[in-house]
């Protein structure tokens, strides 16, 4: 499409990780026109780098209601019911369409579907394919099968600058080039933000383009002191700094030693415990890692993790690996309902950028691609219900800010496992607006709660359960959500 072209579709999705295309996938078939932007290809999108699998109560010992409790229970008191309830009784389902696409998940010998174990998950409930390489295949089916779609318009290697906005509704997107995409609702699908921390787990898009475009627009933000650290990337190999080691492989059995070579913490608790007594043992003894034991895991059946480590000289059957706490995740981001909706008109959000409280203070392992997909699905239906748009000229694009090496550096002295008032401080002069906006949430909350420590306010406040920091105007205000 030549430089200041304008499409007009019935809908437009910003990002194709798993929830932007999933998302699309659903519109078009109901019949929707969809123009999906791109910035990065789909092997740059943490949807791509998944490798633990998808969570959904499918076996006969499970229930929604005991996914609902696991969510509850790693979400420290934080999340918001409702949402949870969503997720754990549509996901099963959600299983079944994905298949229907031709999505082969792992199965056991009796043909059924093999069910894995992960940290905080009282029953083994999550679906893989291919052993780790779950995301991979999930983005290239989802991306597969968007391409059958005829009226589906792709722009690849596409930035959305700007949100185009007429009489407080959105009504499309300005890209970086000036190319414009008007429609009856805009999807925010641009995944998260924890690449903002220097030693991270995710692809280097994972900035919070997108939660910044929604704010810029007028939407409410949220939770944004949350953002969870996995417990296992590696750290000290040249070329593979930050690769995570998914938490399957814990589920497998392999262990966690310190530099004693003892245990030192129940590998299977919620992350957030993980990483900080992780945490506890780099500072207390002074070094950079601790040995992750999967000697005893049969590493053939990660083959993506078994080849990236023996790429990188280290042979897991035989060698500790090692790990320690990385950025991970953002379970804040911009305030939706259940159906994807922000509090600004035409506008959704779903996916890492979407706060709806699901997640709350720690997000359950493998709930997000789950949440992608359930949530995907319902904000292209809600959506699609959105009034047609009579709009003028769309406005010029805007130079989008990116952050800064210092910025990165400064979000993980300050805003990382372990703050206080005074490195929070910090960063709210940080020329990277969502950085300040971090540190404002995190400041806000005088408590550690999940995956949000203050060494200055060490316990949890219970006068603080439910409440969400939520920033609509310039300072964030706590809000009781259900
Ligand atoms: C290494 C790793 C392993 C993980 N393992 C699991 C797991 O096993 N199970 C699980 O549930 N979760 C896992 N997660 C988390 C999960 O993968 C993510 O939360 C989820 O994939 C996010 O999907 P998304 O569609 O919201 O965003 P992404 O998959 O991050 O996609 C974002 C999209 O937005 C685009 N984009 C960004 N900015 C712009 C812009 N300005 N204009 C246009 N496009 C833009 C990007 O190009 C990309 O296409 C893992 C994450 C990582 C990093």
């Amino acid at each position: 499409m030549p430089r200041n072209e304008r499409i007009d579709s019935d809908l437009v999705v910003v990002g194709a990780g798993a929830a932007g295309l999933y998302s699309a996938l659903t519109a078009a078939s109901l019949g929707a026109s969809v123009t999906v932007i791109s910035a990065t290809p789909l092997a740059q999108t943490a949807s791509y780098w998944a490798q633990g699998g998808l969570a959904a109560a499918l076996g006969a010992d499970d229930s929604p209601e005991l996914h609902l409790a696991d969510t509850e229970r790693a979400g420290r008191g934080l999340v918001r019911r409702s949402a949870a309830e969503v997720l754990v009784n549509e996901a099963p389902e959600m299983i079944g369409r994905l298949q229907e696409i031709r999505m082969r998940f792992d199965a056991d010998s009796s043909g059924d579907l093999a069910l894995g174990l992960e940290g905080g998950h009282s029953r083994r409930r999550i679906v893989h394919a291919g052993g780790s390489s779950t995301g991979r295949r999930l983005a290239r089916q989802l991306s597969a099968a968007l391409v059958r779609e005829p009226k589906v318009t792709i722009l690849e290697g596409a930035r959305a600058s700007n949100l185009w906005t007429e009489d407080g509704r959105v009504v499309g997107v300005v890209c970086e080039d000036d190319r414009a995409v008007r429609a009856r609702a805009t999807v925010i699908a641009t995944g998260g933000a924890a690449a903002l921390w220097n030693r991270t787990t995710n692809p280097p898009g994972s900035i919070g383009i997108g939660i910044m475009l929604a704010r810029s627009a007028g939407a409410a933000v949220a939770d944004l002191e949350f953002v969870q650290f996995h417990p296992t990337a590696v750290v000290g190999v040249p070329g593979r700094e930050g690769f995570l080691i998914s938490e399957a492989i814990r589920g497998e059995g392999a262990t966690l030693v310190g530099p004693d070579g003892e245990r030192f913490v129940d590998e299977l608790a919620p992350r957030d415990e993980v990483a900080r007594e992780i945490w506890a043992m780099l500072d207390q003894h002074a070094v950079e890692s601790v040995g992750l034991d999967m000697t005893s895991v049969d590493a053939e059946r990660f083959p993506n993790i078994n080849d990236a480590l023996m790429q990188a000289g280290i042979d897991p059957s035989k060698e500790l690996i090692p790990v320690a706490p990385a950025a991970h995740y953002l379970m804040g981001g911009v305030v939706s309902d259940l159906n994807g909706a922000t509090t600004v008109a035409g506008l959704y959000v779903i996916g890492e950028s979407a706060c709806s409280g699901l997640h709350g203070a720690n997000r359950l392992a493998s709930n997000s691609l789950s949440e992608c997909i359930v949530f995907g699905a319902r904000a292209a239906r809600s959506a699609l219900d959105e009034p047609t748009v009579s709009s003028g000229e769309p406005p010029s694009s805007v130079p989008l800010q990116l952050p800064s090496r210092e910025t990165r550096e400064a979000m993980w002295r300050n805003a990382g496992l372990v703050r206080d008032r005074s490195g929070l401080e910090q960063l709210l002069e940080d020329p990277y607006p969502l950085a300040a906006l971090v540190a404002r949430c995190a400041l806000a909350r005088e408590e550690s709660r999940g995956a949000h420590w203050r060494s200055d306010f060490p316990s949890l406040d219970s006068g603080l359960d439910s409440m969400h920091a939520v920033i609509s105007g310039t300072d964030p205000a706590f809000e009781h959500w259900q």
